[in-house]
Formats: structure tokens, sequence, C-alpha cells
């Protein structure tokens, strides 16, 4: 098969592979499409632990079953599939109760093993996920960032008030998608492309601001009202945006960190205890999550238009470089092989 590899730090090579074999319990997958996430671009620019050359990155993935060896899944050749792209170890106790993305033991499609940017993969089949006739082609592939938003957005489900996203990148957009349905009297954006903060006004945010302008701390707190906002989510996850948080956040709101850019960032704890902020991480999503997430895509709930661009997988290092363009026009990227 023709796979799209991870050779060296900025570089991909369209290479032949090897073919995958399902082993038991394993499914083969034709792959139809592949969205290219952030942290696939983080591992592409040689800043992932995890993502050793060479690999075949991609994890967020729609295709086709061709091939199994799990007579019990329920699957037959020719069924039309998402992934769930983690791997828990099935025996401890967050894998028991569904939570397998906390198991210590974990592994992820395009990190651990082969992922989706490729002709073939291979899979166990208890994670593919059925995807109904009525999802546009190419979005089973959003499944995945899209279940991350709605865990991120789960977690301030009862919080009232007004909102805001910093970082409005695909997560921060999937996050922005969910928490307009769970009813937020106001939503704002933090954004620094003019193009993706255009995206998230058409999306429903109110009010979208660069933290290039001078005044964007004040014309942030000026639309939340005095109080402050009842939820900040961090979909950069860099010192400024996360200390920003605290800023924004009012007491005893919620502050959801998901963006991964820096590992340490100082924050002001006094302030964390005498206004009583409760700081919530948000990784990845369960089952439940992903299934909510078909569901959504199915019944188009979420409007996944006009802001996912596609192109060939053999032209994925040409989008790579696109990604990390800041003046960018593309934000998510569905690759086909
Ligand atoms: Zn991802
Ligand atoms: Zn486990």
């Amino acid at each position: 098969m023709k796979a799209l590899v991870y050779t060296a730090p900025r570089q991909l090579e369209w290479q032949d592979w090897p073919n995958p074999r399902p082993g038991p319990g394993d499914a083969v997958v034709r792959v139809k499409s592949a969205a290219v996430c952030g942290s696939d671009v983080h591992g592409w620019l040689g800043h992932s632990r995890g993502r050793k050359p060479p690999l075949i990155l991609g994890h967020e993935i729609e295709g086709e079953v061709v091939e199994l060896d799990a007579p019990q899944s329920g699957f037959a050749p020719g069924a039309r599939v998402t992934v769930y792209p983690l791997l828990g170890c099935d025996r401890c106790a967050y894998c028991e109760s569904g939570r397998d993305y906390l198991c210590a033991q974990r592994k992820l499609l395009g990190m651990h093993m082969p992922g989706g940017f490729a002709e073939l993969l291979q899979v166990p089949a208890k994670n593919l996920y059925a995807l109904p006739a009525e999802v546009e082609p190419a979005h089973g592939a959003l499944v995945e960032p899209l279940a991350c938003g709605l865990h991120m957005a789960g977690l301030a489900a009862q919080e009232r008030g007004a909102a805001v996203i910093l970082g409005a990148g695909s997560i921060g957009l999937m996050c922005l998608l969910a928490a307009r349905q769970m009813g937020f009297a106001k939503l704002a954006v933090l954004e620094v492309n003019p193009h993706r903060s255009a995206v998230a006004l058409k999306l429903g945010a109110e009010l979208a601001v660069s933290p290039r302008d001078p005044d964007h701390v004040q014309r942030l707190q000026d639309y939340s009202g005095a109080d402050g906002y009842a939820a900040v989510f961090d979909a950069a996850g860099f010192t400024p945006t996360r200390q920003l948080a605290l800023r924004l956040v009012r007491s005893a709101g919620l502050v959801v960190f998901a963006g991964l850019g820096e590992q340490e960032t100082p924050l002001d704890c006094v302030e964390i205890v005498r206004r009583e902020i409760r700081i919530a991480g948000s990784f990845a999503y369960n089952r439940s999550h992903f299934q909510k997430a078909v569901d959504w895509v199915a019944s188009r709930r979420v409007d996944l238009s006009g802001w996912i661009s596609e192109a060939k997988l053999a032209d994925g290092q040409q989008v790579f470089e696109d990604l990390i363009d800041p003046a960018g026009t593309r934000i998510k990227v569905i690759l086909r092989p």
C-alpha cells in the first residue's frame, strides 16, 4: 500500500509500505479520508515525545472495512466506519468504565502504531463505529475532533452565563459548536488569525477578539459583564492564554484547559484560592462522547461545512506546511488517499 510517512522533523514522504493483515480481533480498513489533527502537526515539527519516525501519523479516520478476523464484531466487509483511535489495556478500572483514554497503558493510532495517513489501516474491531448513511462523505473523519469538543464543552454543562474560547483552531471551533448547543447566554472567542475569527463568528460566536488588539482583555471583560465568564475554555494552552483564563473567569467559575501548547505555566494560585476558581483538564473523549459525536454528525446538528478543506494524501507535505503558516486559511484539512 501507499502511505504518507513521517520520516524526519518537517518531512513527510509518500512511500510503499507492506499491506496490513488483521490479527485476531482486528479489522483492516480502507481509508477514505483522514483529517489532520494539531497533534499530528506538532509531531511532524518534531515536538512530540511519542511520535518517532518512521511513522504513519493520523487518528481521525473514515473508511470501509475490507477484511476482518472478528466474527462477533457485528461488522462485515463493506461497512462504512469511523475509528475510535485509543487502545486501552482492557483490564484497569478506567478501561472497564469506558474511559480508556485515561488508561496508563493506552496507545494511540498514528503514535504508538501506524495511523490513518495510508491506504489501509489495521485496528481492533471493537474500535470501529458504524457510520449511518446520513453522514456526508468525509465527515466521518471529523467525529474524533468533535468528540474532543463535546468532552470539553460537556465539562461545563452545569455552568450558566457567558463563556469564552481561547483559540479558534479546529478543537476550539468544535468546542464552540458543542457549547452553542448548551445554552450559554453569550459566547466569545479570542483568536489571532482573522480567517479563523471570521469562521468562529459564522459558527455562532458573538464576539471575536484578537490578542494583538491592545484592548483585547478589556473588550472581553466588557462583553462578559462585571462578574466575568462562567466558563473559559483554553484550546491553545500557552502561558498567556492560561493566565488570561484566570483573569476572565468569574469567582467560582470553571476554567477548562485543553490546549497543550506549553508544558509549564506559572499561575496565580492566591487568585485561584481566594476566588474559588475551578480548573479542569480535558483530554480526548470517552466512548459515549464518541458515539454522541457520530450521532451529531449524522443528524447535522453541527455545521461542518465551509471551514473544512480537502487535499490528496500524497500532497500531505504541502498541507502540513500550509497549516503552520500563521496567515494561512486552512483550519481543518481532510486528506484522501
Ligand atoms: Zn486529534
Ligand atoms: Zn486500561
